[in-house]
């Protein structure tokens, strides 16, 4: 698998296809003052305040403690003093590190390619420089898993590499690109578990869903449908042409497919009633159940009405998609998919992938007049300031 994947490599390195590097933000969650990094495999260049210093070999470790504002470096021999800057520069393309942030102790994590430290007062900034493609073989595996088709993991890369694009100078005052909460998109470093996933970016690199007029869309997906996909008006502000509601079957009998729950009726009459819903205590108990044979925007009683989005919300229901019954003083939520509804259902596109159908298939299904392109064919005005000042 290891030869196959550096084949891939030195072909998209030789044809200029391979991807530009991207600047995460990593352990974005906590303010780390320490932390031990480990070469994992390949040799690093160690550049202190952008002075090349020595090469760490693979298996050596760096240590970098915060004092007064500057980190300290030491690997296990050497005392490289203070700086306000270090850099590790992978040697090779298949490098990668580990590292385990000490203070406060963390979970370790490993990523590929090259690691910048900078001191402020209070804290070290993380930022792993990675290879794009490596960077959304890192997210989609914890955005999706390990176990779907290739032609999945290429629409799933794709909408994770057009998010990218799209918010390149979201941290752009803090020193980096993206950050890895979900504040951006959830990424753990490398991808380990299944080289497929790599693979199938590579095949797909540059790649970009925009709309008709050369802008980047706002690639929405989530777990499941549960037969029909949301527009995006219907839960958010905007509309947009690209994000209407598709009929799916594609998501049905899937694992998300379906979900249960059970409330109480006076608990529901008294929700309704708290929301405005004044007509509750006239009504004949028989119709304020809410029914939907098609997703709805307003659940509607009377001349009151009320978001589906929002009573989803309200009872932490596992979509907005959902039926209920009377059952004695209950009542019983039978509901369909999992999530916002909007974009792609996951579920659906890996059902696709295992019935054949190629990433283009499966994109344009979810998605509503959109092309797929390359995005350094994007007019610059499509692109964020990162790029247009490349
Ligand atoms: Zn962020």
């Amino acid at each position: 698998m290891k030869r196959i994947r550096l084949l891939i490599w030195m072909v998209a390195l030789a044809t200029g296809m391979a991807a530009q590097p991207v600047q995460v933000g990593i352990f974005q969650d906590h303010l780390v003052s320490a932390a031990v990094v480990y070469c994992a495999e390949g040799s690093y260049q160690l550049f202190i305040d952008d002075t090349k210093v020595t090469i760490l070999e693979e298996g050596m470790n760096l240590y970098l403690t915060l004092e007064d504002g500057r980190v300290k470096v030491l690997d296990s021999y050497r005392d490289f003093g203070y700086a306000t800057h270090v850099e590790l520069r992978a040697f090779t393309t298949d490098a990668f590190f580990r590292i385990e942030p000490v203070q406060p102790a963390l979970e370790p994590g490993v990523y590929d390619d090259d690691l910048l430290i900078t001191a402020s007062d209070r804290f070290l900034t993380l930022v792993n420089e990675v290879d794009m493609d490596k960077y959304l073989a890192g997210v989609v595996e914890a955005e999706a898993g390990t176990g779907a088709r290739s032609e999945f993991y290429k629409a799933q890369s794709i909408l994770c590499r057009t998010y990218a694009i799209r918010n390149l100078d979201r941290h752009r005052s803090e020193g980096f690109s993206l950050c890895d909460q979900t504040h951006c998109q959830v990424y753990h470093g490398k991808s380990s578990d299944n080289p497929g996933i790599l693979e199938a970016i590579l095949e797909t690199t540059g790649i970009v869903v925009a709309d008709y007029n050369y802008r980047l869309i706002i690639p929405a997906y989530h777990s499941n449908s549960g037969g029909q996909t949301q527009r995006a008006s219907d839960v958010w502000a905007g509309d947009a042409d690209y994000l209407q509601s598709v009929v799916d079957p594609y998501s049905l009998h899937q694992p998300h497919a379906k979900w249960r729950d059970t409330i109480a009726f006076k608990d529901w009459k008294a929700y309704l009633l708290r929301n405005g819903m004044k007509s509750v205590t006239k009504l004949p108990e028989e119709i304020i159940y809410v029914e939907q044979m098609r997703r709805k925007k307003y659940f509607i009683l009377d001349k009151d009405s009320l978001r589906m989005t929002r009573i989803r919300e309200d009872w932490g229901f596992k979509s907005a998609f959902f039926d209920m019954f009377p059952d004695g003083d209950s009542i019983l939520v039978w509901g369909k998919g999992y999530g916002h509804g909007v974009g792609m259902s996951q579920e659906g596109a890996m059902k696709m992938a295992r019935d054949d159908y190629t990433y283009q298939d499966i994109l344009q299904f979810y998605f509503n007049n959109v092309r797929l392109m390359d995005y350094r064919d994007l007019p610059a005005s499509s692109l964020p300031k990162a790029l247009r000042d490349r």
